[in-house]
């Protein structure tokens, strides 16, 4: 049961690059709380100087969450109502608020949201790929072969797969996704999203890496990346079996590695031996 007593924590969303994508309802709650729960106080307090809101601020960060979160839960119960935000779209997206969010509820507190931008969501919206399930995986580990291992694990998973990617890796990583999902899987990136140099490709993930490599501007910036799920037809299949022989054609003989491609695989061993 919800404690009356105490105030309401409003997670709030706010723009991923255009200021104009606040929302009413957010700059009305952002203006009547009690208080601010930022990632980060100086982003924040520049946004909110933007709309003209004087706030009290407190910085609620991946290295101080947990005492953070005890301190806005102590105001809560006291009856304050406190807003939640990160420095750009949904609070708990790749961002922090979970422990906030989940001690808030452990002492019955009411958690409401005040939805706006999240990156993932938007570059789903224009990406054109299919949207009726999809798989949100975040940001993607750092070191090679955890990121390899990370996309292997995924490559037989039918929704669209969604992933956030920093301008430093964007190159490595749509490599690693060429090598692990194979040339021709249909994937999308969207960079900077509402802001200046916004640009969305929906390509084949070869034809992708390519673009992002042929010109440093592409390389620039924030960026999402989509990659449709695998079919569970028949080239889908194959792709996989090609996939797998490639692999072990490295350290097999050809006729050894296809065998073991189609029984891995189900694709036909004719159709492998001798790529
Ligand atoms: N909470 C945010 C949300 O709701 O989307 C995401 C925060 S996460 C720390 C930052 C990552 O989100 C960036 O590295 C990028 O992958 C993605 N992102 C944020 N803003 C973006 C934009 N305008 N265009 C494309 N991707 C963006």
């Amino acid at each position: 049961m919800e404690n009356n007593a105490s105030g309401t924590l409003y997670v709030v969303a706010t723009p991923i690059g255009n200021l104009n994508d606040i929302t009413p309802r957010a700059l009305e709650t952002l203006r009547n709380v009690q208080g601010v729960a930022a990632e980060d106080t100086r982003h924040t307090r520049a946004l909110l100087t933007h709309f003209g809101i004087e706030q009290n601020l407190v910085a609620l960060h991946q290295h101080n969450e947990e005492a953070s979160a005890a301190q806005v839960v102590a105001k809560l119960l006291a009856g304050e109502s406190w807003a939640l935000v990160s420095d750009a779209g949904t609070p708990l997206m790749s961002d922090p608020g979970y422990r906030v969010v989940k001690a808030a509820q452990d002492n019955n507190i009411k958690v409401s949201p005040i939805p706006g931008a999240c990156a993932a969501i938007a570059a789903l919206s224009v990406a054109g790929l299919a949207t009726d399930r999809f798989s949100f995986e975040g940001f993607l580990p750092a070191k090679n072969k955890a990121r390899r291992d990370r996309l292997s694990q995924l490559v037989s998973e039918t929704g669209t797969l969604v992933f956030y990617e920093s301008a430093h890796r964007i190159e490595e990583s749509l490599e690693d996704m060429v090598n692990v999902f194979g040339a021709s899987r249909r994937a999308s990136i969207a960079r900077e999203l509402t802001k200046l140099f916004e640009t969305v490709k929906t390509a084949t993930l070869a034809e992708l890496l390519e673009f992002v490599q042929a010109d440093p501007n592409q390389r620039k910036g924030e960026f999402v990346v989509m990659i449709e799920g695998a079919g569970d037809d028949a080239d889908a299949v194959l792709r996989e079996g090609e996939r797998v022989y490639a692999v072990l054609k490295e350290h097999l003989p050809p006729s050894t590695a296809a065998k073991v491609a189609a029984e891995l695989t189900g694709a036909p061993r004719k159709s492998l031996y001798g790529q």
